[in-house]
């Protein structure tokens, strides 16, 4: 069956078209600017037949949505020759509250819990909500599931995802800890315990989901009982342009100082901060951090420093809270292809009893590497994440004996 995956920002819409029976990818691109200008990127995979950007108007994602359609079946690039060639679609959801505890297919009922959660995920959740609205209206009789980003962590026990604030704002508001990238950290757990010969009931495992945006967590036993992202994504490492933990009356001291609201600040917090704003605006991308700290850049070492410094420092936090841990895994775009950075984390991590060998790091990137030593105590591997892969895996499940 082929599987459509969609993953609509407020702006922007990625697609890949995923076949079931051996995961290969057909088709993928990008529509931009989405209610602004417009351009779509459209490549066939299958046929390696190259990316292709077109600038053309894209007024709203329904819009998007059948350029892409068009692009799929076009006579020349497509991949299907008609529309009933897509099995179904899933859809990326950021923020499924507590209410979402795994994937579902999509109803009307569905549809209604998604926009109930929408203050949580204000950017977000509307987003992808029209997204699947703009699928339906043009394939209505197609399947469509739901893949939340916040699902896997929602076995989190109470005392890891509560804030300790008046109970009263968690019962009137939900506020609590939910957590992100979730797809990932389930993908990345459950593929290391394959590779390891074992099932994810057997191992304890800590997952480092380094790309721009970052969060760990600790799978124990299968189950995520701890991760870095909060409310929002805000909360936990130091990201490309988010700061992760602080003490929240910074927001009050700036808004006082610079006369800003609340809102403006967390949007700095967001947008300005990490390891861009440590570098004093220099760069969020590690590649640019990297070089500017070997041309003897202050800023840029000092950003890339506390960066893994609190990953290691989450990292120990978890072995504690697994009392133990068997694997360490990097991924994303980060976890898996800098090397550098990689080893700035695991230089602090000789107390767990692991041994790393420096000249295999060094040479991982992008695949699939253990890169701890044989008699390391715990395994450090690399392994790329694929998230649109891991959707479309459970889209599939989900609809393949729906009549
Ligand atoms: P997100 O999905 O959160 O946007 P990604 O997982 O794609 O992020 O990671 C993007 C980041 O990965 C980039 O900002 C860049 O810093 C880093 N990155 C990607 N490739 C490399 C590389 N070869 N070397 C170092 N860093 C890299």
């Amino acid at each position: 069956m082929n599987i459509l995956v969609i993953n609509c920002g407020s702006s922007s819409l990625k697609f890949q078209v995923i076949s079931s029976d051996d995961g290969s990818v057909l088709a993928k691109g990008l529509c931009e600017r989405i209610g602004i200008d417009g351009a779509i990127t459209y490549e066939n995979v299958r046929d390696h037949l190259g990316k292709e950007k077109t600038v053309t108007q894209i007024e709203d994602h329904k819009k998007a949505i059948s350029l892409v359609l068009d692009a799929l079946t076009d006579v020349k690039g497509g991949v299907i020759r008609n529309l009933n060639e897509i099995g179904a679609v899933g859809h990326r959801i950021v923020h499924g509250g507590e209410k979402f505890t795994k994937s579902v297919v999509i109803d009307d009922s569905v549809l209604k819990a998604i926009r109930e959660v929408s203050d949580l995920a204000p950017l977000h959740n509307p987003a992808n909500l029209t997204g699947i609205l703009a699928c339906q209206a043009l394939m209505p009789n197609t399947p469509m599931v739901a893949v939340f980003d916040t699902a896997f962590h929602q076995t989190m026990p109470p005392k890891a995802f509560m804030y300790a604030l008046p109970k009263k704002y968690y019962e009137q508001y939900k506020i609590r800890r939910y957590g992100f990238h979730g797809t990932s950290h389930k993908y990345v757990s459950e593929k290391v315990a394959e590779y390891y010969g074992k099932k994810p009931e057997e191992l304890k495992t800590i997952v480092c989901h380094l790309g721009n945006g970052a969060s760990v967590s600790a799978v124990k036993y299968g189950k995520c009982i701890d991760t870095s992202m909060g409310l929002t994504p805000l909360e936990g490492l130091v990201m490309g342009t988010r700061s992760g933990d602080l003490d929240p009356a910074v927001v009050s001291y700036i808004a006082d100082k610079e006369n800003k609201s609340a809102y403006e600040v967390v949007q700095m917090l967001n947008k300005e901060s990490g390891v861009l704003g440590l570098s004093n605006g220099l760069s969020s991308d590690f590649r640019d951090l990297w070089k500017a700290r070997n041309e003897g850049n202050k800023d840029a070492t000092l950003a890339l420093d506390a960066w893994a410094y609190r990953v290691a420092k989450y990292i120990g936090a978890y072995a504690a809270a697994m009392n133990g841990v068997d694997v360490i895994a990097f991924t994303a775009g980060v976890g898996e292809n800098d090397c550098d950075s990689r080893k700035l984390i695991y230089d602090y991590l000789g107390y767990l009893g692991i041994t790393i060998d420096d000249a295999v790091n060094a040479a991982t990137r992008g695949k699939v590497q253990e890169i701890s030593t044989k008699d390391s105590k715990v395994k450090v591997i690399v392994y790329p994440t694929n998230e649109e892969l891991a959707i479309a895996q459970e889209t599939y499940a989900l609809v393949k004996d729906l009549k």
